[in-house]
């Protein structure tokens, strides 16, 4: 049947204006790194865009890379935005990025004009877009200058095939002289997409003052330690769930007995919250003030409602803060 979004979805959301710029980005956004390749079911990723827009989440997160294999997730999303999302495509924000390895050979990688002016090209054409909205360096590359890869974000940008720039990955020093660069190009980094959650806090050791500092947005991506801060482990590793499924990203081995005692912990506080451990931890990753929106993935519709639900709960009491902070240490 023929998708129609619902009415009320901008009523439920809250938008957040990343950094100084003119762009607002629903709290909450959908990545498509897993469950959009070819191995998942195409009517679950339907499902889950579709719900997720019907909840106000007007940010759908990809790259180059995603799947399996890689590129099939934008393959795929292509096909559901033009059969389901064609006539609102200006109600939406598509970012994709480059800077893994895609193809082989030494323009299939890392941080060249090359590789980032081909690889957005090969992107636009697998989702069947004349743009995407932002465009990401994907992470920080040691060996090409700062300059080039800059130089050809704001290139793109230029041509129309991006709206906004940013980066991703990048540690406070580097990402100071990225903002910088692009700046006086004339094209400001308009977000940052760093991992951040309670059991990843590198963010906080500079990264999320220079963000405040100089105006650009941030989006903490895997702000649920891929499920582990959510009740999905609580009680062993369901089949269904991403450290079953042979994700080398998640794995039995990383559960380990003391990760999942501090799992147990926080979950008896967002208990008393009244709240489901995800939702805490979301609500953790947004009380910073630097922070934009936090990039969830999901594999169910249910997970996307507890997310949003969450925004009705979204305050933190200094002394739960505490209590948090003092069992993390
Ligand atoms: P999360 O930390 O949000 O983990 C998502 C997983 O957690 C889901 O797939 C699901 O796992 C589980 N989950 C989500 N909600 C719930 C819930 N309410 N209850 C129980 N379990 C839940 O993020 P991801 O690691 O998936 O990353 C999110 C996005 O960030 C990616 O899609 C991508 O867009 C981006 N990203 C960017 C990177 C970069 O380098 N820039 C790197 C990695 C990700 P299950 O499948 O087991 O149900």
């Amino acid at each position: 049947m023929q998708y129609q979004p619902a009415a009320e979805r901008y009523q439920q959301m809250e938008y957040r204006r990343s950094g100084r710029s003119g762009l607002k980005l629903p709290a909450i956004s959908l990545g498509l790194w897993h469950n959009f390749g070819d191995s998942t079911r195409t009517d679950n990723s339907r499902a889950l865009l579709r719900h997720a827009f019907d909840c106000g989440i007007t940010h759908f997160d990809l790259a180059n890379n995603y799947g399996p294999p890689p590129g099939s997730a934008e393959e795929n999303f292509g096909r559901i935005l033009r059969e389901d999302f064609h006539a609102w495509r200006d109600e939406l924000i598509i970012s994709t990025k480059a800077g893994y390895t895609m193809w082989d050979g030494p323009y299939g990688d890392w941080g060249s004009r090359k590789y980032l002016i081909s690889s957005l090209d090969q992107s636009l054409k697998r989702m069947g877009l004349e743009y995407v909205d932002i465009f990401y360096h994907h992470r920080p590359d040691p060996e090409t200058p700062l300059e080039e890869t800059m130089m050809a974000l704001d290139q793109v940008v230029r041509q129309g095939k991006a709206l906004y720039a940013a980066i991703s990955n990048y540690p406070a020093g580097q990402a100071a002289a990225a903002f910088k660069i692009l700046r006086e190009l004339g094209t400001p980094c308009l977000i940052h997409q760093p991992k951040y959650s309670l059991f990843e806090r590198q963010p906080e050791e500079g990264l999320l003052d220079v963000l405040q500092r100089v105006g650009v947005g941030c989006i903490a991506f895997s702000p649920l330690a891929g499920g582990v801060l959510t009740d999905r482990y609580l009680h062993g590793i369901p089949e269904d769930s991403r450290a079953a499924s042979g994700s080398r990203f998640l794995t039995a081995g990383q559960l380990t007995a003391d990760k999942m005692h501090k799992v147990q912990q926080l979950n008896a506080i967002a208990q008393r919250r009244g709240q489901k451990l995800a939702q805490m931890a979301l609500a953790w990753v947004l009380r910073q003030p630097a922070m934009t929106s936090v990039l969830i993935g999901a594999s169910k519709t249910s997970q996307i409602d507890d997310a949003v639900q969450m925004l009705q709960q979204s305050r933190l009491s200094a002394e739960e803060l505490q209590e948090i902070e003092s069992l993390l240490r």
